[in-house]
């Protein structure tokens, strides 16, 4: 007679239940840094890489002028560079130091210039910490979703929720206003490299009429409001002082492919 056995999921282990509310909570800098490093390296073990040396020497060229002119501390940091080689029109930036650029990218990111103003954007949310405050935001909700799933004993509920909670979900799109905040600042780090930003414009145009033919994977992670040209357009004068600065300074960056 055992009818007053509770259901096996009340029984979740002291260590288990500990790290429930260790990843249902916020997450420091310093663990959202180890997280993006995980990510990259299980990206890094399911996608193809390139191994065109001319390509990856052309793309290290434009990283390593755009990190250069980083504010401390990730001027400093021993970024981590993987070229993907894949159709996707994509690119990103992790916590803690890793850039990882598409094939399908360079298509349509014609010139150095272009992929300067991806990789200075896509480099903007780590310096901005738009992945750690994401985190922290859905914290709350993880928590509560979690507890109830304790509560009520639901067993595959939790592990579920286990599984979720443990991704960063990096892969899921950036707000509105920290797109616009990784643009403008974004430019500003190309600009200080004495890359061109009047080609940040030219980029999302040309991001734009790809995404006619096929949407870009980019543009999933991030969203596009209708004044992001415009905006661009808007501190071109501003960038444009900044870049011819730099340029009277000596950088004059010659990435080629
Ligand atoms: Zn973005």
């Amino acid at each position: 007679m055992d009818h007053h056995k509770a259901p096996a999921s009340r029984h979740l282990p002291a260590t288990l239940l500990a790290s429930l509310v260790f990843v249902a909570g916020c997450a420091t800098v310093g663990e959202i840094d180890s997280m993006g490093g995980s990510e990259f390296q299980k990206i890094r073990a399911q996608t193809p890489v390139s191994d065109d040396a001319g390509l990856r020497a052309y793309v290290g060229c434009v990283a390593d002028a755009i990190i250069a002119e980083l504010p401390e501390p990730y001027a400093y940091r021993n970024w981590e560079l993987e070229i993907f080689d894949s159709e996707e029109v994509n690119a990103f930036a992790l916590p803690g130091g890793h850039i990882g650029i598409y094939t399908g990218l360079l298509a349509v990111a014609g010139n150095q210039d272009q992929l300067a103003a991806v990789i200075g954007h896509e480099i903007a949310h780590v310096t901005e910490q738009h992945a750690l405050k994401r985190y922290n935001r859905e914290a709350a909700t993880r928590i509560g979703v979690t507890g109830v799933a304790i509560a009520t004993g639901t067993g595959q509920a939790g592990a579920d929720l286990l599984g979720m909670a443990t991704s960063l979900g990096l892969s899921l799109p950036f707000s509105r206003g920290e797109e616009s905040e990784a643009d403008t600042v974004g430019l500003h780090y190309m600009a200080a490299a004495g890359f061109d930003p009047r080609q940040s414009v030219a980029l999302w145009q040309s991001m734009e009429k790809n995404s006619k033919l096929r949407p870009p994977e980019l543009l999933s992670t991030h969203p596009s409001s209708e004044h992001r040209i415009s905006d661009l357009i808007a501190e071109l004068p501003e960038a444009l002082a900044t870049s011819n600065a730099a340029r009277a300074a000596g950088k004059d960056p010659q990435c080629r492919r």
